[in-house]
């Protein structure tokens, strides 16, 4: 960090919040919008006569995993029986046609996604049909970012060949910590001499990037054991680094109640590994690009960082590219989120309802979300403040039409223990976003979510901030 966060902070702010992959946030979001509705909006936001296609974004879920990481929160099918791939392959490729069908196909791919699950769990010919099939609906564009995620467990090196081959670009490595005790408890053992065979082999074939995950706050982590993760991390170089909390939550996640309790870090002592890896990854170079992300100074999240154009979508944080994005995502596969224009959509969770929707001819949409003018607003304010770190007043007056101050005059009382803190500088015309309270990022932005209030009082929605 640009500066260090003290244990009494990393308390006060360590409350439940959104982590802001959309505003408003997925609970909001209603059954309402249906099949239908998700059509005709996808229908009326493209316009093939539009002589400048706008870019999009694709991303394909495939949920299949051998087996559980007792840590995993994901919506995956753990599954040994590999014809179950097969057949969701084939609903999976009647939904591209389907949504396909109502897209203008000359809109180039600035970003093509596919995670999980496993990915790697589909075969190399699978692998190969799918690409394939995705790309002859849709076109890459020549800078696309292509990128996997990559458990090295069940990864062949003839996959990663192959992927490099297809045209992927970046790969994602699930490394979460390389402690045996840790792995074990966790039931993913993945020593760190197969992380470095597979770096060397992403590297030796040249991708242009790499990820890894890492998890803090695990079973049986220690500041101690967890330095050393770290720097195992660094000494391997990847580009940008996800640094997550684990949330442990067995009441909503039961497999979880396998990992004894007294294995779990004292909340004190998961602050303390938190800040110890900060302060390591920093030391080392690292840029802090917001919520969990760590990039390379070179790497384009860092450089998009610096020049205000860092945007953020359900994969995280993405280069906007031009003045055009954020991009119109497209989600595949079950449980998928579309996010474009003013709309959201979910595919359906499960795997029967997937296939029902899509043998009954309509779109696999679970639920979604039209924007009003206001949370247009409201998204416009926590974006900024979530990738760029301030808000100038009087450019959102222009554009919304508002008198910032009086509109948010309720949002903006409740900064001012942020403002004490050092996290925030107000002034009459914007406010800014300090590198302290960066690391603070979305206790910034939740006074500007209207729906929070009323969200809060019913049930736990969503993980700590810190
Ligand atoms: S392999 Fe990945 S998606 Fe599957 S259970 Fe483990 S962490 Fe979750």
């Amino acid at each position: 960090m640009e500066a260090s966060a003290t244990q009494t902070l990393l308390h006060k702010y360590n409350t439940a919040g959104p982590r802001y992959t959309s505003y408003p946030t997925a609970p909001i979001w209603q059954d309402s919008y249906d099949a239908p509705t998700h059509e005709r909006t996808i229908r009326e936001t493209n316009d093939r006569a539009n002589p400048n296609p706008h870019p999009l974004s694709l991303y394909a879920h495939l949920p299949f995993c051998e087996q559980r990481c007792l840590f995993c929160g994901c919506n995956v099918v753990i599954t040994q029986q590999r014809e179950h791939a097969e057949k969701y392959l084939g609903y999976l490729f009647r939904e591209i046609e389907q949504v396909a069908d109502l897209v203008d196909t000359r809109r180039p791919v600035v970003q093509f996604h596919w995670g999980g699950g496993t990915p790697t769990y589909l075969s190399e010919e699978q692998m190969t049909r799918l690409f394939e099939y995705q790309t002859k609906f849709f076109k890459l564009a020549p800078e696309a970012e292509v990128a996997i995620e990559v458990d090295p467990r069940v990864t062949t090196r003839g996959q990663i060949s192959l992927l490099k081959d297809l045209g992927f670009n970046r790969i994602s490595l699930g490394v979460q910590d390389f402690n045996p005790l840790v792995q074990e408890t966790i039931h993913r053992v993945q020593p760190l001499d197969m992380t470095t065979r597979m770096v060397e082999q992403i590297r030796d074939l040249g991708f242009e990037g790499l990820n890894f995950d890492l998890i803090y706050g695990l079973p049986y982590q220690t500041v101690e054991s967890f330095t050393q993760t770290v720097n195992e991390v660094i000494a391997l170089n990847p580009d940008r680094i996800a640094l997550y909390s684990y949330a442990h939550v067995p009441w909503l996640s039961p497999h979880q109640n396998q990992i004894p309790e007294a294995a779990m870090p004292e909340t004190e002592t998961k602050f303390r590994i938190l800040q110890t890896a900060l302060d390591l990854l920093t030391d080392a170079g690292y840029l802090y690009i917001g919520m969990d992300h760590f990039a390379r100074p070179h790497d384009e999240l860092s450089q998009a960082l610096k020049n205000g154009n860092l945007h953020r979508n359900f994969m995280g944080y993405t280069v906007q590219q031009g003045k055009v994005l954020p991009s119109d995502l497209y989600g595949f596969g079950v449980s998928a989120i579309s996010g474009f224009q003013g709309q959201f959509a979910q595919n359906q969770r499960k795997l029967p309802q997937y296939y029902e929707a899509i043998d009954a001819g309509q779109l696999p949409t679970m639920r979604g979300y039209i924007l009003s003018e206001e949370d247009r607003l409201r998204q416009r304010v926590i974006m900024n403040i979530l990738c760029q770190g301030q808000l100038d007043f009087a450019q959102l007056n222009q554009q919304f039409g508002i008198d910032f101050n009086s509109h948010f005059a309720d949002s903006l009382a409740q900064l001012t223990g942020m403002i004490e803190d050092g996290l925030v500088i107000l002034s009459a015309t914007g406010l800014q976003v300090t590198p302290l309270g960066r690391l603070f990022s979305r206790n910034v932005a939740m006074p500007f979510d209207a729906y929070l209030p009323q969200m809060s009082t019913t049930k736990p929605t969503f993980s700590k901030t810190v």
